[in-house]
């Protein structure tokens, strides 16, 4: 109506926004703009997500590309994550795990990536597999059919990218990460080298209650859903013995249910695992088979529904085990 007054409710109604910056940035469809005051940093699947977190403190705004509840193998990115990945400050990635996310980072933001895989040598996929010898000769090792169907790559053999699983290794990750950020926003350099400290005697204190947890027990064999655990059970003188294969979209073969069943059967597993964010319908069959029960051992590529963050899902999962593996 009175035609002057339109430009002074633009100009408020502009105030307000600049002002809720910090707040109405967090937008998941990336289309708003970043808050000056904050690091923007866009993490590529949960545990780098809760990396980011802890150590940015405020000092950040943290995206997660995988969205809740969902899984992050083989992430497929719309166009509006390739944009948010675009105009991040620091993307927090793991080469080799999302191969899309390894494209869109290579276009749009190779000086502005941080990728955890080249803080330490990843172990070799076939370290994280059941590889022994039995009386009866040896067996298929789990990682065999999964390996042939891969190209022959020159990078020397299937990398397993699950080291978050290893709470030694995320600290150690961490501690890379604050010295990143601290690259990207010099003024704030202690506070992330601080955070990340702090960090580290938290996951020394779960890696201390692992290894105290499982030196005891009467099994040391899981049976898992997908071969995850690499790192953790090469930490801790665990053995997996994986249904599928480094990714949970595999579909095993009948022939590897049977391996598998028998695996379980020899080593007297009383429990067949299964994750939180894949079908729970595999490990029912081989549990049924051999007598066993399921249980949740989540792999933290994202978290459940029930919450928690790395630390108490970590926590869980050890008592998990404890009480699979009969350890005192
Ligand atoms: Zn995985
Ligand atoms: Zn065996």
């Amino acid at each position: 109506m009175n035609i002057r007054s339109a430009p002074r409710t633009l100009a408020v109604a502009t105030t307000a926004l600049l002002a809720l910056g910090g707040v109405t940035a967090c937008s998941d469809d990336g289309t708003t703009g970043a808050d000056p005051q904050r690091v923007d940093v866009v993490a590529a699947f949960y545990p780098l997500q809760f990396l980011a977190e802890r150590i940015g403190g405020d000092a950040v705004k943290v995206s997660n590309l995988v969205k809740p509840g969902a899984e992050p193998h083989d992430l497929e990115l719309n166009p509006g994550q390739v944009g948010q990945v675009a105009e991040a400050e620091l993307v927090v990635l793991l080469k080799g795990f999302q191969p899309a996310l390894d494209e869109a980072v290579e276009q749009n933001a190779k000086e502005r990536a941080f990728d955890v895989s080249t803080v330490q040598p990843l172990l070799d996929a076939a370290e994280g597999g059941h590889d022994h010898d039995h009386e009866g000769g040896k067996h298929a090792h789990p990682e065999e059919s999964g390996k042939a169907e891969e190209p022959g790559h020159d990078e020397g053999g299937v990398k397993d990218p699950h080291l978050w699983l290893d709470p030694t290794r995320l600290a150690t990750v961490g501690d890379k990460l604050a010295e990143r950020l601290g690259r990207a926003d010099p003024d704030r350099a202690a506070d992330y080298t601080a955070r990340a400290k702090a960090l580290r005697v938290e996951l020394e204190k779960l890696d201390a209650e692992f290894t105290a947890g499982l030196k005891t027990c009467q099994r040391r064999e899981i049976v898992v859903s997908h071969t995850a655990f690499g790192y953790l059970t090469g930490r801790y003188q665990l053995e997996q013995i994986g249904i599928t294969g480094l990714s949970p979209d595999n579909e095993p073969s009948p022939q590897r249910l049977a391996e598998v069943a028998q695996e379980a059967r020899e080593h007297k597993a009383t429990t067949i695992f299964f994750e939180t964010l894949v079908s729970p319908k595999v490990a029912e069959t081989i549990a049924a088979e051999v007598g066993a029960k399921t249980a949740v051992l989540d792999p933290l590529e994202g978290l459940s529904s029930g919450g928690g963050d790395y630390l108490s899902v970590m926590r869980t999962n050890l008592a998990t085990l404890r009480t699979a593996l009969s350890c005192s």
